[in-house]
């Protein structure tokens, strides 16, 4: 059955610095609860709010990414209801109607979907740019058991982008790669770090065969995108089949069980009371159009064809692309006239495996080495100074443990030194050469430890070691 699928995306400006209204952290996660707040973000009396120029800066350049016609000026709205987590009693926000204005409305966006390397699009019904609540806490039971709620107002203001699609994704695996390829843009002009808690949430509507949608609320992962919308297909398509008929209704996805289940009633548009925000006159102006403009001069297709150019596999291509600082270091070090494919080796697979078996952050530029370490490197293995092996096995698990270190220190004895120390340690072993010769295995280990003893400080791959006597040994019986 044909599914139509279009999607809420709501992303937190996690890297704006600030809030959108006042002074206080964007990145909230850090403080203990109601510290990271001040007069603006608690709704007291007589505060006022000042508009963040990062926010709104990064607002546009989103607006850019998504090929949307931009307003002649960006217009704030309030949008009232009542609930703890919203100390005003209104969210500034952005609305279509009510003499507001959003960020802007009708885009499209081109997103990759990994599954076939077919580029999609996807129409972008509007863009809008909103304050976040606070967080309630139901710490006995849940939403509807708890007799206590807590509040933490540490979230209350931080810019929150509201992403809305027309309904032109046709499968789940589809809205996971839209969503997943989104976020990668976003994080691309330096708007998000989507692997923070709650960096991210989607609201999911899908309908089959032209029946109603069913909203679903409250996805907070890619992964998750893909299993609710594969799970109301299911439920959907089973209704269908036995003749019933599909309610328009909201539903809530539940992360543990892996269901969703009917909510409640939600207020209908005109119970919002939408009125242009007062305090807040319509901003806009060419300095911030071109600072946005600055921000998307990188983004991740034009990386992505870069590197499948230079005659990389769109496999990896990919798999460095998703990681910013790699796609840095690769295509400088790549510039600096290191081999393509070798780096793509060495930093997208190698290096990445070793950050990650260390468990060190990928995603931090600071646990990556410079990309001089990264072109010497390749390099060093084309002109056969050195095996690809003895570099993956002792130089970038040093690297990783320290990427300042310099590369003189930490190169292991050269193949062609190394050799040398081979033949000598053979001549002077005899009974072990002998004992290998009469079947001893056991002969093998105790010359690798003699060359390896005399290697000294500077490590060499035993790998190596254990290849090379081999060889010298062979040539010696024949
Ligand atoms: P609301 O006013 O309830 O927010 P909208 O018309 O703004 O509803 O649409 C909200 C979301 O629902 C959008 O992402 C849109 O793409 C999606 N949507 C609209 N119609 C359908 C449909 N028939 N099937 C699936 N999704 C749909
Ligand atoms: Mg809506
Ligand atoms: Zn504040």
């Amino acid at each position: 059955m044909k599914a139509r699928i279009g999607l809420e995306i709501h992303v937190q400006l996690t890297q704006a610095g600030t809030k959108l209204f006042c002074g206080c952290d964007s990145e909230y996660r850090k403080y203990p609860p109601n510290t990271n707040v001040c007069p603006v973000c608690l709704g007291l009396p007589g505060a006022l709010p000042v508009p963040s120029r990062s926010a709104v800066v990064l607002a546009l350049a989103a607006a850019m990414l998504l090929n949307c016609r931009i307003p002649k000026a960006i217009v704030f709205t309030r949008k009232h209801y009542f609930y703890p987590d919203l100390p005003k009693n209104y969210q500034i926000t952005q609305y279509e109607r009510a003499g507001g204005a959003p960020v802007c409305m009708g885009g499209v966006f081109e997103y990759l979907d990994p599954d076939s390397w077919v580029w999609r699009s996807v129409r972008i019904r509007r863009l809008n740019l909103e304050e976040d609540p606070g967080r309630s806490i139901y710490p006995e039971g849940s939403i509807l058991s708890s007799p206590i709620v807590l509040v933490d107002y540490n979230r209350s203001g931080v810019p929150l982008l509201e992403i809305v699609t027309e309904p032109d994704l046709g499968s789940p695996r589809e809205a996971r790669a839209l969503v997943e390829y989104l976020l990668l843009s976003l994080e691309y002009i330096g708007a998000v770090n989507p692997r923070l808690e709650g960096a991210f949430r989607v609201d999911a509507n899908i309908s089959l065969e032209s029946g109603e949608r069913v909203e679903v609320k409250n996805i907070g992962s890619t992964i998750e995108v893909e299993r609710a919308l594969a799970y109301e297909y299911r439920r959907q398509k089973l209704i269908l089949e036995h003749g019933g008929k599909v309610e328009r209704e909201t539903r809530h996805w539940d992360a543990a069980r892996r269901v969703t289940k009917p909510l409640r009633h939600k207020e209908e548009e005109e119970e919002y009371l939408y009125m242009p925000n007062p305090d807040l006159p319509p901003v806009l102006t060419r300095p911030l159009l071109d600072e946005a403009r600055a921000r998307i001069k990188e983004q991740p297709r034009r990386v992505f064809e870069w590197i499948t150019g230079r005659g990389v596999s769109r496999e990896a291509a990919w798999s460095i692309t998703q990681v910013l600082p790699a796609a840095r270091v690769f295509m400088k070090a790549v510039e600096m006239g290191g081999d393509p494919r070798l780096l793509a080796r060495i930093i997208g697979v190698d290096y990445k495996g070793v950050l990650k078996e260390i468990d060190k952050d990928v995603y931090d530029p600071k646990n990556w080495p410079s990309p001089q370490v990264f072109a010497r490197l390749s390099q060093l293995v084309e002109r056969g100074e050195y095996p690809l092996e003895a570099l993956t096995g002792i130089v970038l698990p040093r690297l990783a443990r320290d990427p300042k270190s310099s590369l003189q220190e930490i190169l292991p004895e050269r193949a062609s030194g190394v050799r040398e120390l081979v033949r000598s340690v053979i001549a002077e072993n005899e009974k072990a050469v002998k004992d290998y010769f009469s079947g001893r295995e056991k002969a093998l280990d105790y010359l690798v430890g003699q060359v390896i003893r005399r290697v000294g400080k500077r490590a060499v791959d035993p790998r190596l070691v254990r290849k090379l006597i081999k060889e010298e040994l062979e040539n010696k019986r024949r």
